[in-house]
């Protein structure tokens, strides 16, 4: 995966995509599987906005029985399959408990209902010939098994609880990253830090992107038969192109949040009940019962997800140290065991998700429930564009499979059904992960630390030779960064084969150093100087950068 942009505009796409969330990057790989000839730009690094801050779970839609909404439930279903085929090293079943209070709504017995109905629209989330993979059947849990496994659940009026099983990934931008391999190893041109600004008409008709390279800040014109518009926040911005003297944006934008904490729950997933509070202009409108998820991932828990109405530019958006300050106060309040302090946050995760509009009695965010795909030649009377709008990574895929199919129709090119759950994403050629996590250990065990094995086997699955293969270069290379299991031949293999340009870029995206929290200045200051070397950085810039990454870690006031 090389950043080349000579081949960006030496050439007609039949694609070009804008945007490399996971939206982008899922379509790009469709797109690349049906034979298409696809590029995609990024205008800062790939998955730096919405797509890295997801909670990581996999929904296979439990939640959607409440609407009786058996068609999203399927989807999502499939699709929790689906990735775990994909890409097994990444996605992990992943237990989950909702503690039940009294008998009535989502007591025991409604949710014994709900638990066998989740089981029955889900009959076949099991075809998978992995036994890691295999989500067994959900149960409803006596008050006193729910407090033994939750040790920190809210106890009055508990009556028990209903465990299912879910999934998480282990690392979000990776996954994105191993569709993005899989697609450049297909033909895909593949560029971040290159914005489209504009795009290019033909009468009424899209035929390519004017873009800038933000890099050397050098204009590119990218020409293409079909714009697909994947700006997630930003496509609002992409429809102005379309439609200047528009005044109300089509899309309306929530902000949400998420925390990376100490370790609250082990094993087990837990949707806490509590009282969010809706805040508008800065006056308490409402406090609404809500369940916050709180998940374990790696040393660590991720809890979320809180929404807000948002209605300034999405380039401004930034988490504020008092929402860190509320959201604590109303984990503390839904799962009492959590006691969590401020230095109990690692991080904050923030991005922003369609809504349909704030409830006008509570102002609580209404999100959008499914995604949507614009074909502009119906909805603008301009051809040679297609929107799409996404509302969660869970099916992500399956957007990207159905937004290439439009595609392929509008080009006038065949769509192949292309049986996707014999596919393999870079990394993802491990009949069963529990074997081929044991035999890595085997192999590595007097090489590298347990720490830097397993995030090897999960963050690279059966690529994980590409990293090794550096410490022929430099035995140095192979020995974890202090106080981590990252080593220093995945920050090389980074900048050479993942187009990481920035610090922050490999801190955060491409390796573990970052995704829990700011890494140390030793940490830092050792990355930079490697990557310094890698790309040729005069020591002013290797500050900047360093800066430039810690300022990712606090919040605005
Ligand atoms: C806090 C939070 C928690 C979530 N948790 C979950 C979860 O647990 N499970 C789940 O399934 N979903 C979850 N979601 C939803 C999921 O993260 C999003 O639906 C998904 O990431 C959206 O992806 P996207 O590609 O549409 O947007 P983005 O990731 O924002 O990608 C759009 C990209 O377009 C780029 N771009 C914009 N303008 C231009 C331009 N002019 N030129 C080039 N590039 C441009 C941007 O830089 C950006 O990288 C969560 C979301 C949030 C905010």
């Amino acid at each position: 995966m090389k950043r080349d942009l000579a081949q960006l505009t030496e050439r007609e796409f039949d694609l070009v995509i804008i945007g490399g969330g996971i939206y982008g990057a899922a379509a790009t790989w469709e797109a690349a599987l049906q034979g298409l000839r696809v590029a995609l730009i990024e205008r800062e690094d790939f998955g730096s906005k919405t797509s890295s801050n997801s909670l990581k779970i996999i929904h296979g839609g439990l939640r959607y029985i409440q609407h009786l909404d058996y068609k999203r439930m399927r989807e999502s279903i499939r699709e929790r399959r689906v990735l775990m085929k994909l890409a097994p090293h990444l996605v992990h079943p992943l237990p989950c408990i909702m503690p039940t209070y009294g008998h009535l709504g989502k007591g025991p017995e409604v949710m014994r209902v709900a638990l066998l109905l989740n089981d029955l629209v889900g009959w076949d989330r099991n075809r998978i010939d992995d036994p890691q993979k295999i989500l067994p059947n959900g149960k409803v849990l006596s008050r006193e098994e729910c407090e033994r496994l939750l040790p920190g659940v809210r106890r009055e009026n508990l009556t028990g609880g209903a465990l299912w099983y879910d999934c998480q990934v282990y690392n979000s931008e990776r996954l994105l990253l191993a569709y993005l391999h899989s697609a450049s190893a297909m033909g895909a041109v593949l560029a971040n830090y290159v914005s489209a600004e504009g795009l290019i008409f033909r009468g009424n008709r899209v035929v390519g992107v004017q873009a800038r390279d933000r890099l050397a800040d050098v204009p590119l014109q990218i020409r293409a038969r079909l714009a697909i518009n994947a700006a997630g926040p930003w496509v609002n911005r992409v429809f102005q192109w379309l439609r200047p003297h528009q005044q109300r944006p089509p899309v309306q934008w929530s902000w949400a949040m998420n925390l990376v904490t100490k370790k609250i729950v082990s094993g087990f997933a837990v949707g806490a009940t509590g009282r969010h509070k809706v805040w508008q202009d800065g006056r308490l409108v409402d406090k609404s019962r809500k369940v916050f998820f709180i998940a374990p991932w790696r040393d660590y828990s991720l809890v979320g997800t809180i929404h807000e109405p948002y209605y300034g530019d999405p380039s401004d958006f930034r988490i504020r140290e008092r929402e860190i300050a509320r959201f604590i106060e109303e984990i503390n309040g839904a799962y009492p065991g959590a006691e969590l302090k401020r230095e109990d946050v690692k991080f904050f995760y923030g991005g922003l998700l369609p809504m349909d509009r704030p409830d006008p009695k509570s102002g609580e965010v209404v999100l959008t429930k499914h995604y949507k795909l614009i074909d502009h030649s119906q909805a603008d009377s301009v051809d040679g564009m297609i929107s799409v709008v996404g509302v969660k990574y869970t099916t992500a895929r399956d957007v990207g499979r159905k937004t290439v199919r439009l595609a392929a129709r509008k080009l006038d090119r065949p769509f192949h059904e292309i049986d996707v759950e014999s596919q393999r994403l870079f990394g993802g050629e491990i009949p069963r992960f529990q074997e081929f996590w044991q035999q890595i250990h085997d192999d590595l065990r007097n090489q590298l630390p347990d720490a830097a094995i397993d995030q090897l086997a999960y963050n690279y699955g059966s690529e994980y030779g590409r990293i090794l293969a550096l410490g022929k270069e430099n035995p140095e290379w192979l020995r974890p960064f202090p106080g981590t299991g990252v080593l220093p031949a995945e920050v090389v293999h980074a900048v050479r084969e993942e187009m990481a340009q920035r610090l922050i870029d490999v801190v955060w995206r491409r390796t573990e150093l970052g995704s829990a929290g700011l890494p140390s200045d030793d940490v830092l200051n050792q990355v930079a100087e490697l990557m310094a070397r890698e790309l040729d950085w005069s020591p002013e810039k290797v500050a900047e950068e360093i800066e430039h990454t810690k300022a990712h870690y606090r919040p605005a006031d």
